[in-house]
């Protein structure tokens, strides 16, 4: 079977250079060639010789990911792709434009396994992990297609990060090698439900990357109820590991919380959450829940996120609410994929 070549990292593909009794710097130019320039063949990589690109092409393939549909919002640029892997499965990626250049939205898995009950990720099924070479493609196809470069990522599409590790973590430190998209540490954000060994194992990296947590609950009562994953780690041991995280990468930890009215929206809530996380380096996202049809259209009330966030602030936890960004073409994710498995929406 061939290996995914865009999935090494590039001590990797040095150790694999040398096998092949290459010198150094021929590794370099092929990470180049796959992760600065994100080419989908070896015959692209033209300061290579045919010989070791047909070798090369023996052992590995170069993974990529294919644009089926687009869709662009009218309000405020963001671009949402429906990315169609080599095997035929589907992927979601989003692009947002900010101040500060542009921010994109990877999927991390082939649907997901943990089933909360608001999120459309988990409605199509869990199909299999993403290479790293596949999480980063998003990137490549997404920069070639708008001619754009991208500075920031958030794995927050479909799919739980840290119930693919080893991939995630290839992926973070391809972007960030100085000779692929060089993208500071600083500017990944990893997204997780909470699976405290692997926030543990993460810690261990002590990456500068920022740990996201969805915690949607003051409680566990709350949170089991619309979390399947908190029957397993409770909120006592996700504060716990969370507080440990901030202190051994001095990164305050970011915590989500998307407001379902009248499961985790009142006023008892936020004065709950905001007792539980005092003393600590973070900050509360307030998200307005993306209506899932399947979901019963959960919604939130506007007047309620903004008395949340009151709370939080006067209580001291720092908190802002999320502008929600591309409504007008679902720009959240797991809805395309979904559609287009012919589920009906
Ligand atoms: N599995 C990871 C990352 C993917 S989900 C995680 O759980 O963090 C990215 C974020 O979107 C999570 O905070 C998730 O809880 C949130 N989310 C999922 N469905 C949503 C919906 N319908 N409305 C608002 N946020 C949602």
């Amino acid at each position: 079977m061939k290996h995914d070549i865009k999935s090494l990292t590039f001590d990797e593909l040095k150790n694999e250079a040398s096998r092949l009794g290459l010198p150094a710097y021929r590794a370099k130019q092929i990470f180049e060639w796959l992760h600065k320039f994100g080419v989908k063949s070896f015959d692209e990589m033209t300061n290579i010789s045919k010989g070791l690109r047909s070798a090369l092409s023996e052992k590995f393939y170069i993974s990529s990911c294919e644009i089926e549909q687009k869709l662009v919002s009218k309000l405020d640029g963001t671009v949402k792709y429906l990315f169609k892997l080599s095997d035929g499965e589907y992927i979601e990626t989003v692009v947002m434009k900010y101040k500060y250049g542009y921010s994109i939205c990877v999927s991390s898995q082939v649907g997901c396994k943990m089933g909360c009950t608001f999120c459309a990720s988990t409605l199509a099924g869990y199909k299999r992990d993403l290479t790293a070479g596949e999480i980063e493609s998003q990137l490549h196809s997404a920069q070639s297609d708008l001619g754009i470069r991208i500075s920031n990522i958030v794995l927050m599409g479909i799919g739980e990060p840290l119930d693919n590790f080893q991939n995630v973590l290839s992926f973070i430190l391809n972007v960030n090698d100085e000779n692929g998209l060089n993208i500071s540490m600083r500017n990944i954000s990893l997204s997780t439900c909470g699976i405290v060994p692997e926030i543990k194992e993460l810690m261990k990296y002590e990456l500068p990357i920022t740990l996201t947590v969805s915690l949607h609950a003051p409680n566990d009562a709350v949170r089991s109820a619309i979390m399947p994953v908190n029957k397993r780690w409770g909120i006592d041991e996700i504060l716990a590991v969370c507080r440990e995280y901030s202190e051994k990468t001095g990164r305050r930890v970011s915590f989500e919380y998307t407001l379902i009215k009248g499961v985790n929206d009142g006023e008892r809530h936020a004065k709950e959450l905001a007792k539980r996380l005092k003393g600590m380096l973070c900050h509360v996202n307030l998200i307005p829940v993306n209506d899932v049809k399947e979901r019963n259209n959960l919604g939130t009330d506007k007047e309620n996120i903004y008395k949340f966030s009151e709370i939080l602030n006067n209580n001291g936890i720092n908190a802002t609410i999320r502008r929600t960004l591309g409504s007008d073409i679902n720009a959240s994710c797991g809805q395309l994929r979904r559609k287009r498995n012919g589920v009906e929406q």
